[in-house]
Order: C-alpha cells, then sequence, then structure tokens
C-alpha cells in the first residue's frame, strides 16, 4: 500500500499529459512559456481572484510577498509552530521575527483569540513592529479567516495565507487562496494540486503587489531583466510543470469530491477508535492529509507499529513544532509555551490519503487500527 499514489492519477490523464509535454518540447518556450499564463489565469479564475503569479516553489510562493511588502529586520510576523519549517523560515531568512502563536486543538489552525492575545503583546512592548500574519491552511482545512481578518483589519497589518496544502478548500463557498492580502500555494507532487517537480504560487486582488511579485519573481527587474529596481530571486516555474498542472486540475474538482469521500469514510468507521479530524460547519477540507490522534506518544507508536507490520505506511506531520527546532532555537521560546502544538505532536499521525484510495484500503487501514 502506499501513502499517496500518484500512478492511478497518471493512468487517468496519460495521454494528454504526453501530449502537453510534447507542445512544450515544440515550441521550446521552457521559461515563460504561454502554459504558464494559461495556468495562471485557470488557477486565478477558479480560486476568484484577479493575479496568479506562478513561481518555483511553495516556498518562494511566501517569500515573495513578504519581499514585496519589504519585511525585514524589525518586523514581527505572526504564525503557527505546527506546520512546515518553510512557513516560518522565509521569515528569519528575510531578518524578521517570527512570533508564534499555538493552535486550536479542534482545527490544528492557528487560535485567532490566541493571536489577537499575540499581535497585542507585541504593539505594548513595543519593540518590534507587527508587520504579517501568516495563518496555515493544516493538513487542507482553512484557517479560521473571518476571525483572522478581522484581527489583520484591526491592527492594520498583512495577511498571507500560507495555502500550500490549503488550495482546493472552502469557506462558505469562497476558496482557499482568495483570503487575506495574499495567498501562496505549492505544487509539490504530494500538494492536493501538484506538479512533477517544484512550483508555486502567489494569488491576490491587489494590483500593486502584482506588480512588485512579478518583478521579485525576475530578479527584480524594472521594465526589463536588465533593469533592476528591487532586489528580487530567480523564482519562475518551468513551463514544463505549468503543462502538467494544467492537465491535472482537468481533475481537479472531482479529485476534491473524492477527497471527501475517503475523509468521511476513514471519520465514520475509526470515530469510536481514535480522535478524527473535525470540519467547521460551512468549512471544506481538501484532506492533504487525513490525520488522527492516539492518546499519547505510546499509543501512537503501537498503533504505527501495527500499521507498518500490515504493510500500511502512515506519517507525522509534525513531530517537533517550530518553537523547538534548533534552527529557531535563537528566539529564546521554552518548552511549554505552546502546549497544544506540543501535546499534537506527541499524538498525531497521517494515514494513506489521495483520490483514488480504494475503499478496501480504506477498510483494511481501520481493521489494523481496531484489531
Ligand atoms: C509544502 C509546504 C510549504 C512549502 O512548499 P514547497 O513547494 O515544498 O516549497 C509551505 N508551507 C506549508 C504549510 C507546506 O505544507
Amino acid at each position: 500500500m502506499q501513502f499517496i499514489d500518484l500512478a492511478k492519477q497518471q493512468s487517468l490523464i496519460k495521454e494528454a499529459l504526453d501530449s502537453r509535454i510534447q507542445t512544450v518540447l515544440g515550441h521550446g518556450k521552457y521559461i515563460m512559456g504561454p502554459e504558464l499564463k494559461e495556468m495562471e489565469a485557470t488557477l486565478a479564475e477558479y480560486v476568484g481572484v484577479k493575479h496568479c503569479v506562478s513561481c518555483s516553489s511553495g516556498t518562494d510562493a511566501l517569500l515573495m510577498p513578504l519581499m514585496a511588502w519589504n519585511v525585514g529586520p524589525g518586523d514581527a510576523v505572526f504564525t503557527t509552530p505546527f506546520t512546515f519549517i518553510a512557513t516560518a523560515e522565509v521569515i528569519q531568512l528575510l531578518g524578521a521575527t517570527p512570533v508564534f502563536v499555538d493552535i486550536d486543538p479542534k482545527t490544528y489552525n492557528i487560535d485567532p483569540d490566541l493571536l489577537d492575545a499575540a499581535i497585542s503583546k507585541v504593539v505594548e512592548a513595543g519593540e518590534l513592529n507587527p508587520k504579517v500574519i501568516i495563518p496555515v491552511d493544516l493538513f487542507g482545512l482553512p484557517a479560521d479567516y473571518p476571525a483572522i481578518e478581522a484581527i489583520a483589519k484591526k491592527y492594520d497589518i498583512k495577511l498571507l495565507e500560507d495555502g500550500a496544502q490549503g488550495f482546493g478548500g472552502e469557506i462558505n463557498g469562497k476558496k482557499a487562496c482568495s483570503f487575506g492580502d495574499a495567498a501562496s500555494t505549492s505544487f509539490f507532487p504530494a500538494k492536493p494540486l501538484g506538479c512533477y517537480g517544484d512550483g508555486g504560487a502567489v494569488f491576490t486582488d491587489d494590483d500593486d503587489l502584482y506588480e512588485k511579485l512579478v518583478s521579485v519573481r525576475v530578479h527584480g527587474k524594472g521594465g526589463d531583466k536588465y533593469d533592476n529596481i528591487r532586489i528580487g530571486i530567480n523564482g519562475r516555474m518551468d513551463t514544463l510543470q505549468a503543462a502538467i498542472v494544467l492537465e491535472k486540475f482537468t481533475l481537479f474538482p472531482n479529485e476534491v469530491k473524492l477527497r471527501n469521500k475517503a475523509a468521511a469514510k476513514y471519520n465514520a468507521m475509526l470515530a469510536d477508535t481514535v480522535v478524527v479530524p473535525g470540519t467547521p460547519d460551512g468549512y471544506t477540507s481538501v484532506w492533504a492529509q487525513y490525520s488522527i490522534l492516539a492518546k499519547n506518544d505510546a499509543e501512537r507508536q503501537a498503533l504505527q507499529a501495527k500499521l507498518k507490520e500490515a504493510g500500511i505506511p502512515s506519517a507525522v506531520y509534525y513531530p517537533k513544532p517550530l518553537h523547538q527546532q534548533t534552527a529557531f532555537a535563537h528566539l529564546g521560546y521554552q518548552d511549554g509555551d505552546f502546549p497544544i502544538s506540543e501535546d499534537m505532536s506527541q499524538r498525531i499521525f497521517s494515514l494513506p490519503m489521495y483520490p483514488y484510495i480504494p475503499d478496501e484500503d480504506i477498510e483494511k487501514i481501520v481493521e489494523v487500527l481496531k484489531g
């Protein structure tokens, strides 16, 4: 059994994929080719925003808006410690200070009340300038944007949605990657909409930000790439990867439904055995991961061992919250500072999840977990 089986998806679109790839080889515009523009237009329309700026990864999709907003030393950027390193890494990379805020145990996403308190504390201390909030749509569930957008407004700071796992999710019909001032996503192969390499995109309705993102993406270009008006990066996505995303996107809306069907089946069968993930009213998750909670680390280890014995892969996202990572030791956080994230990291684990997971696989996984 596989954790994510990409081969099934590929078999459904093999011929069309081959044809798309041949088209790119034929026109030879490997950098910034027509497929990129087409992909950006297609995805902006799906998300319901004005602009999509493709880029080289989900990490650069977080970095580029922060660069466009001149985030740097002296700035505080608020985010969750229960996420992939990239979310906070880009803050540090620019010399700004990550300020962690604990999560809501029901959604694993940043807790709006704690966020408000954390910003208020930084304002009172007067040492750092509160600049950006980066909530994460963890495991595919959008963060609480109605509450977070109000907080961003209250303190007049930017809001950047980390939708690397969230693309395809919704809150009351409004798509993930449409919240805040800008949103980022990733096309890493294992993400809900993946390519066959690295890729990402930034979404925004802000024309001024759009112009800056396009500049930052290609070495801070002005009129052309040999006129440089700011420091940027080489942040382009390959035309070939855009061609692959375009073809995979034809399956995507149905895949969101299939992922929800699989999650509902897991939930129904596992609710009496472990803590299953909840979805608040009006929210749709895209189930980038299907993650459950054991009672403690010992029970988790025992359950994972049983799965392994039966040839079933499982994974832990995330075993160590970011405030406990060596890379962030200089921030001076202590064990116990973010009790919910720390507790989850000791209990959580994820089961195989992808749109085409067979019902029999889910049944077998449940049987092993219950056995
Ligand atoms: C995967 C991921 C990223 C980074 O995306 P890459 O394309 O791997 O650079 C950022 N944030 C979160 C929450 C992610 O899961």
